[in-house]
């Protein structure tokens, strides 16, 4: 009998639903439309896709900023920006995210979690506030940088990162000296593409892509010197982009191999099937779609990311087409290893009924759907722009936006008159602004939109002078000569 009992309870221990560990991996400056799962060419990201396959893909996932750490906590909080606090990258003013503000996870450490982040960047450290609940916190001050705060604030980037593999070695390490038995969450952030500082080796380029010597030359000369490579280059623009995107596609490539290496080492463990996976971009980059070659302004190809979940609890082989924000997936993490949800409060919602609903084949009953989704651009600084010299009109002002629908609302604070209006399904690439000719709907966002009390005080942020513009922001608008590595 006794034998029979410990079977019996061997079994139903066996069958017991395990806590799950999480690993959420962020891919900055990462745009949809470069993962191959999202219609990118030539195979680019298999890693990624054979996830998708495996899980669950948004077809549409909106960010709620283009720059790192206000769009990192909002995806941590389940709250907008003007709710969490953390608005700007701008080194002295509303960068920090408040103590007291909830993050996925605190959450997960107080539900019995281990919790451990290795990030690849100063905007994603300890700084802005994004270590908050991690026991173990991997920060920049391993990075080969000094003063990633310069002049009136300005924040660096430039050698204040890291390459995804290195970020891969130090989380692999990690997991490898483990020896607790409690679930772990663990946040990984790559940053390769953000900028064409971290180009993978001649190698690497010779057998994705099939570059020959000449373009790899001219590509190296793009990643000693981003901001002077269009003087450099004669000027000729098309080449320019031609180049950049290069660059760029062979970045997003490099992480995804990190990526693979990443997922070996989770899948090789004893608790390797029982591992909740998230993947998601920060926001996206400019590439001249709009005249804007970085990021930080409210477009979609700044804004819309790959997002994808898989692992225990969740269908397979599953595409929501039905637009999501990043704000939903802490709720949607908790809610899926059955944990506390955060505070009611927050905006995010569990996304699981809506995936729930599209796994059986029908269309979403409206309560499975999230709610509109808002995005901004309050210290737009000079970033962004290396290539162009006149965009101070957008620069200096703050931008809002509001998706409601299919409808898109960008308003600009400072100058309402260049505020505008875009079908994303008819105009997904915003080309045609409606404003003047839905006069009404543009007034229905925007009230909508003032109702979330978005609005930051406005200050004059201390903008360089245009020749020290030229001589700091080197490195597409973020590399000041200071961070020049010592020999
Ligand atoms: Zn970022």
């Amino acid at each position: 009998v006794l034998v029979l009992v410990a079977v019996l309870l061997a079994v139903s221990c066996s069958r017991a639903p395990r806590t799950p560990s999480i690993v959420l991996v962020t891919l900055d400056t990462t745009r949809a439309d470069y993962i191959g799962a999202y219609g990118a060419p030539d195979d680019p990201t298999p890693v990624l896709d054979r996830l998708a396959q495996a899980g669950v893909l948004f077809e549409a996932a909106q960010a709620q900023a283009a720059v790192t750490p206000v769009s990192h906590a909002s995806l941590f909080t389940g709250m907008n920006p003007q709710q969490h606090g953390l608005r700007t990258l701008h080194g002295d003013r509303d960068q920090q995210l408040p103590r007291g503000v909830v993050t996925l996870a605190e959450q997960l450490r107080d539900e019995g979690y281990d919790t451990a982040a290795f990030v690849s960047s100063f905007p994603c450290s300890s700084y802005f506030g994004l270590d908050h609940g991690f026991d173990v916190f991997d920060d920049h001050s391993g990075f080969p940088t000094r003063g990633a705060i310069g002049a009136g604030g300005l924040v660096y980037t430039g050698f204040a990162q890291r390459a995804s593999s290195t970020t891969t070695d130090l989380a692999l390490r990690w997991l490898g000296s483990r020896s607790s038995s409690r679930p772990y969450f663990l946040w990984v952030h790559y940053f390769d593409p953000h900028d064409p500082l971290l180009l993978p080796d001649e190698d690497f380029l010779r057998r994705t892509l099939g570059l020959d010597s000449e373009t790899m030359a001219v590509l190296r000369d793009l990643s000693r010197n981003p901001a002077g490579f269009a003087e450099a280059h004669g000027g000729n623009m098309e080449d320019v982009e031609r180049y950049v995107r290069l660059a760029y596609e062979a970045e997003v490539r490099y992480v995804d191999v990190q990526l693979g290496r990443l997922l070996s080492g989770i899948r090789g463990r004893a608790d390797g099937d029982r591992v909740l996976l998230a993947v998601a971009g920060d926001h996206g980059e400019g590439l001249n779609d709009h005249d804007w070659w970085g990021h930080g302004i409210l477009y979609q190809e700044q804004l819309q990311v790959p997002l994808v979940l898989a692992g225990p609890g969740l269908p397979g082989g599953i595409r929501v087409p039905d637009r999501v924000r990043l704000l939903d997936l802490a709720p949607t993490i908790l809610d899926v290893v059955r944990a506390r949800p955060l505070d009611r409060a927050v905006t995010g919602v569990s996304l699981v009924p809506l995936i729930l609903d599209r796994a059986a084949g029908h269309d979403p009953e409206p309560e499975s759907l999230p709610g509109p989704a808002y995005a901004d651009a309050v210290a737009l600084m000079r970033y962004g722009a290396p290539f162009v010299p006149n965009h101070n009109a957008v620069k200096n002002d703050q931008l809002y936006s509001w998706i409601e629908g299919d409808l898109k609302l960008i308003y600009h604070r400072l100058a309402p008159e260049n505020s505008q209006l875009y079908d994303l399904r008819s105009d997904p690439g915003e080309r045609v602004n409606l404003r003047s000719t839905r006069p009404d709907a543009y007034d229905r966002l925007l009230t909508s939109l003032l109702a979330t009390r978005p609005l930051t005080d406005y200050v004059e942020m201390p903008v360089p002078v245009d020749s020290e513009v030229a001589d700091r922001l080197r490195a597409l608008g973020y590399l000041s000569s200071e961070d020049e590595p010592r020999p």
